[in-house]
């Protein structure tokens, strides 16, 4: 069967992305953050791949840690979220997972908690991104009833996380990094602050453990750079085929609503992408497309299953060609800024019915 829309994900290039993460954190231990289907990857395929490379993962949710647990994996693995729900707890205990604690809800139900197994826990220090966490104020009695409770394995870890990393001139991150300081000074536990944004731009904010995510993938934290600009090597390329390549004549509108209307004559190519594959609906005409190493514009409304670009009348560009979304020579940052959106959607919202195609498994799990 020929491929329609599919992605492929460049697996051998995730070992360079640690490199990346190990020569600005040299200090630091690597918790590898592989959440939401490792950003779009796929958890276990990815999780395999960073194997021996890094030295723990993190996930938001209990069932992504159980996920990896129920594969094999050995490592530390912190759960984001923590839990809300007294079986999650159970769960995290029996599937030796770490817990981010960040709210007196959660407290309480450890306090409650029977079982004669600790649970490793990061508290949350809420420094200014104001989602989760416990508020500098809040701090010294929490302390106090983590030390007593003997559900809660000590020392305790701490960790806080940044609302404006990626904004180099944002002062705000610095004061996140003085205030964590501030809280944590007294306390041996482990701490990490830094998420791929601290990781480039952030010397102070490199502790004993960092949380890479997006960077592993090859993307850029920042809006004003690509992976590639940072050294970084992208593990993603979405691919697919034109469908048909049509003749338009000048004045007439393509797609739903007409949005857009032919300047010229033009031959028209139709692509097998569209927002039901997870290409953006938002991308707005003049979104480059690559075909034969060639950009050419989108043009017209995204649709659920195709997408319109502008071929020029010269193109000798026929159906069945191959086309390229994002991915090496189109970098995901540019599509992203086309759409009004960052990149981390566009690599999550990879739909199933994308296939996907891996390339250079170089790591295989003993
Ligand atoms: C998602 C997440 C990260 C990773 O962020 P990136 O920008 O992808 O590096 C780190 N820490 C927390 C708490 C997160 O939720």
């Amino acid at each position: 069967m020929t491929r329609t829309a599919y992605a492929v994900i460049h697996l051998k290039s995730i070992r360079h992305n640690v490199q990346q993460v190990r020569l600005a954190a040299p200090n630091s231990k690597i918790m590898a953050v592989i959440k939401a289907n490792a950003y779009g990857h796929g958890l276990l395929r990815v999780a395999q791949a960073l194997n021996d490379l890094v030295d723990g993962f993190a996930v938001a949710r209990v069932q992504e840690g159980v996920r990896l647990r129920k594969a094999g994996f050995q490592q530390r693995i912190v759960v984001l979220e923590g839990f809300t729900e007294r079986e999650e707890l159970q769960d995290l205990l029996h599937y030796d997972l770490e817990a981010s604690l960040h709210s007196p809800h959660q407290l309480e139900i450890l306090t409650n908690q029977i079982e004669p197994k600790q649970l490793d826990v990061w508290v949350k220090l809420d420094t200014g991104m104001n989602r989760l966490g416990f508020k500098a104020h809040e701090v010294n009695h929490v302390f106090e009833q983590l030390t007593a409770c003997n559900g809660v394995k000590k020392p305790l870890n701490f960790m806080t996380h940044f609302a404006n990393a990626d904004d180099k001139n944002d002062p705000k991150t610095v004061q996140q990094i003085e205030l964590f300081n501030q809280l944590t000074t007294n306390y041996d536990g482990e701490k990490s602050m830094a998420n791929s944004a601290g990781i480039l731009a952030w010397q102070d904010s490199l502790t004993d453990w960092v949380r890479a995510g997006i960077m592993l993938f090859g993307i850029s934290p920042f809006a004003d750079s690509t992976g590639e600009q940072l050294g970084l090597r992208p593990l993603m390329s979405l691919h697919s085929r034109l469908i048909a390549v049509r003749d338009v004549a000048a004045g007439e509108t393509v797609g739903y609503s007409g949005t857009w209307t032919s300047p010229n004559t033009t031959k028209l190519g139709v692509v097998a992408i569209g927002y039901g594959d997870g290409y953006p609906r938002y991308a707005r005409s003049g979104t480059p497309v690559l075909i034969n190493g060639e950009r050419v514009p989108l043009v017209g409304r995204v649709s659920m299953d195709m997408i319109t670009v502008d071929l020029g009348v010269n193109s000798t560009t026929k159906a069945g060609d191959n086309v390229t979304l994002w991915g090496e020579e189109l970098p995901v940052e540019e599509i992203a800024l086309y759409s009004n959106t960052i990149p981390y959607t566009l690599v999550c919202g990879i739909t199933p019915r994308v296939e996907i195609v891996e390339l250079e498994r170089t790591h295989t799990r003993s």
